[in-house]
């Protein structure tokens, strides 16, 4: 999605534009100052020919000023792909940014903090799917794009929450590796009527004989989207018997079940926007909730805000800016790996 601020350079307009969209949400002082921090980083990125790309994830005055386009990891992929610019500056966590790079490799791809990881990406190594393709040999390694390139590199395959069903499918095969996430594996097996298992890599050296699955799974964990439980969903339904409950892929499947609906962030914007009903629940990170309170302004949003990425948190306006200014922190990627990376990440994109 195209922001429409993303090249507003006077203090006052951008102040204007985002009391509108946000004065239910943001303090007005806060307004004030973040509208001038914004307009700054719109004069620098036009003056460095560079493009931002926010993820749904960022916080709403960051979100609703400086991206050129904001979305989930596919369509922010997609816009990484297509950008002419020669910066760009991924609002975001550094997996993402890495995907922009392993698509841009002669651009310089910057994110604005180095403290922005992810515990989905940080639990699983080059190394453990090497080793998942030594203990199941000729099963196709389909990748989440939360990991870094080095093993998106390892993969044949990558997926995001939009389209991971889709690309499990697409590859016509009986049994596939899906890593890292936990959940969203159960999620898929369910979907397609798969039996998924989650191996050891120490022992034994086989599956057990005689052992139905489908999918082989891996242990990583949104540690976001963990926390959610069934029983809340049953406990915000008691209070508020009309809420229509979205859950993100990355929950239990539990959580999933006990929901109205399951998607991508996307596809939760996208279900918010075409339903009349006044009252949601959405289980993803917390942010995103205010970012869907401030383009639905008659609806009401629920959110359990015990709940922020870390991660995400790490990217501000301020460090924003710092990062055009000082062109940090700059993504490298081994070109070995990246071109490797790029086949499954080309691959994902093909479809759709
Ligand atoms: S919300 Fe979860 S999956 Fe997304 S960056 Fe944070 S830890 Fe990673």
């Amino acid at each position: 999605m195209v922001v429409t601020m993303a090249r507003e350079t006077s203090a006052d307009a951008m102040y204007e534009a985002m009391r509108a969209r946000l004065e239910r949400i943001v303090p007005d002082v806060e307004l004030r100052q973040k509208a001038e921090l914004a307009c700054e980083i719109n004069r620098l990125k036009r003056a460095r020919n560079a493009v931002i790309l926010g993820h749904n994830y960022m916080e709403p005055a960051l979100f609703n000023s400086i991206p050129d386009y904001v979305g989930d990891s596919l369509e922010l992929s997609r816009q990484a792909a297509a950008t002419s610019a020669d910066i760009i500056v991924f609002c975001g966590v550094r997996f993402m940014a890495e995907t922009a790079k392993i698509l841009n490799p002669t651009k310089t791809v910057l994110v604005p903090s180095d403290r922005a990881g992810c515990s989905l990406a940080a639990s699983i190594t080059a190394a453990a799917v090497r080793a998942l393709r030594q203990r199941f040999p000729g099963v196709p390694v389909v990748t989440y794009v939360n990991t870094y390139a080095d093993v998106k590199a390892e993969s044949d395959v990558c997926c995001t929450s939009s389209n991971a069903a889709a690309v499990v499918e697409s590859l016509g095969v009986d049994t596939v590796i899906f890593v890292p996430d936990e959940y969203m594996a159960r999620n898929i097996a369910r979907e397609t009527g798969r039996h998924v298992i989650f191996p050891t890599l120490v022992s034994p050296a086989e599956p057990a004989a005689g052992l139905d699955y489908q999918l082989v799974g891996w242990h990583g964990r949104c540690e976001v989207h963990e926390q959610f439980r069934a029983e809340d969903v049953r406990t915000i339904r008691e209070q508020f018997p009309d809420v229509v409950v979205l859950a993100h892929p990355e929950c239990s499947p539990e959580v999933v079940a006990a929901a109205d609906f399951s998607g991508s962030t996307t596809a939760m914007v996208k279900f918010v926007e075409r339903s009349s009903a006044p009252r949601y629940l959405l289980l993803t990170e917390c942010a995103m909730g205010d970012n869907v309170a401030a383009a639905n302004p008659g609806k009401e949003m629920l959110r359990l805000c015990s709940v922020r990425c870390p991660h995400m948190n790490q990217i501000t306006l301020e460090d924003t800016l710092r990062s055009l200014q000082l062109t940090q922190y700059v993504i490298d990627i081994p070109e070995e790996i990246r071109v490797r990376a790029a086949r499954a990440v080309e691959r994902m994109l093909a479809v759709g």
